[in-house]
């Protein structure tokens, strides 16, 4: 009998699994191996294959060993004293807190991954298959109320251009879109304004594309500018790209909790997101392929749009971005970059 432990070494009874008598001895943890010896036993296993009992409250601590064998210890207090120094500092504390560290922050990224592919792929995903439900008079409705609320924030006043120069503008846009693959141009209304916003267009849900007298004058009436930047409003219409913009913002709304379900609270903040709001690129990207088809199936050189980007460029540059910076959604909010400068210029080359 050996019931004193050095320190270091635990008092238990190893059982052999095929007689009931309990032999005592100590155990010591030594070169990541678990050493169990008493009189005429003497055993050591890879700590790797020590499965350690649960630390539970009460009780007494048993291990199994893969032969059948058993080790038990009554002073359950004593035995996760000693297992928590000796089986630590052998195998290593550091190690095993390392891999539970290692753990929450796998998981931690894990989780933020998840999160940031939501907000990337899976926010959009939803809010296009939401969009694709509403039907088309949310927009109509939407777009009015936006657009009365552009009216009266006095963003914009009423067109001062003469009616025979907005009907003849009127007709050639019609008759492009009319150009276009039966069927593939969304329902739009063309309405004109003058104002703060400069040289400018935009188009609002349900079909209302807004051109101002500023872009007409800066671009000296020429129709295929016209027809470019109208189509490429009419490509922000096609995509329902202003209700995409919006479902997004309340699904990212309603999930930081601000607005839970509520589809007239939604409703109600429309005209305010839509005016602070600008596309992603990508919804730039879409637009600016309409633009491309229009003009094409039309015998415009997308180069028109160039010549119109760097004219709002210089206008920009003249009088600062205030301006037209008070509609995100408006074309002229947001100088475009020499990506999409590139794009007309190589939908140019050819064709
Ligand atoms: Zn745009």
């Amino acid at each position: 009998m050996n019931e004193h432990a050095l320190p270091g070494e635990l008092a238990a009874n190893f059982f052999d699994g095929e007689h009931a008598s309990a032999h005592p001895v100590r155990l010591h943890i030594r070169d990541g191996r678990l050493h169990i010896e008493g009189e005429a036993i003497q055993r050591t296993v890879a700590l790797a294959e020590v499965q350690w009992p649960e630390r539970t409250r009460h009780g007494m601590r048993m291990l199994h060993l893969a032969d059948g064998s058993s080790i038990q210890c009554s002073d359950s207090a004593a035995w996760d004293q000693w297992s928590a120094t000796e089986g630590g500092r052998s195998d290593g504390w550091v190690v095993r807190t390392q891999q539970r560290w290692g753990l929450v922050l796998a998981s931690l990224s894990a989780l933020l991954a998840i999160l940031a592919s939501a907000y990337v792929w899976g926010v959009p995903w939803l809010a296009s298959a939401i969009v694709a439900t509403l039907p088309a008079s949310v927009d109509q409705t939407v777009g009015e109320a936006t657009l009365a609320s552009i009216d009266a924030r006095a963003l914009v006043a009423p067109s001062h251009l003469p009616p025979a120069q907005r009907r003849g503008i009127r007709e050639a846009f019609d008759a492009a879109v009319a150009r276009l693959p039966a069927g593939t141009a969304p329902r739009y209304r063309l309405e004109f304004r003058s104002g703060k916003i400069g040289p400018n267009a935009f188009a609002l849900p349900g079909g209302a594309i807004v051109l101002t007298d500023e872009l007409v004058e800066c671009v000296k009436g020429e129709r295929a500018v016209i027809v470019g930047v109208l189509g490429h409003e009419l490509g922000h219409l096609q995509h329902r790209h202003g209700m995409r913009m919006l479902v997004q913002a309340g699904i990212l709304t309603a999930a930081s909790g601000a607005l839970w379900g509520d589809f007239s609270s939604l409703m109600a903040l429309a005209p305010v997101w839509l005016g602070q709001a600008a596309y992603s690129r990508d919804a730039e990207r879409e637009a600016d392929a309409e633009s491309v088809q229009l003009m094409l199936a039309n015998g415009i050189s997308p180069d028109a749009m160039v010549g119109f980007f760097r004219a709002v460029e210089a206008m920009h540059a003249g009088q600062g971005q205030a301006q037209a910076g008070q509609l995100g959604i408006a074309l002229a909010s947001h100088p475009a970059n020499d990506e999409r400068i590139a794009y007309f210029q190589r939908a140019a080359r050819q064709h």
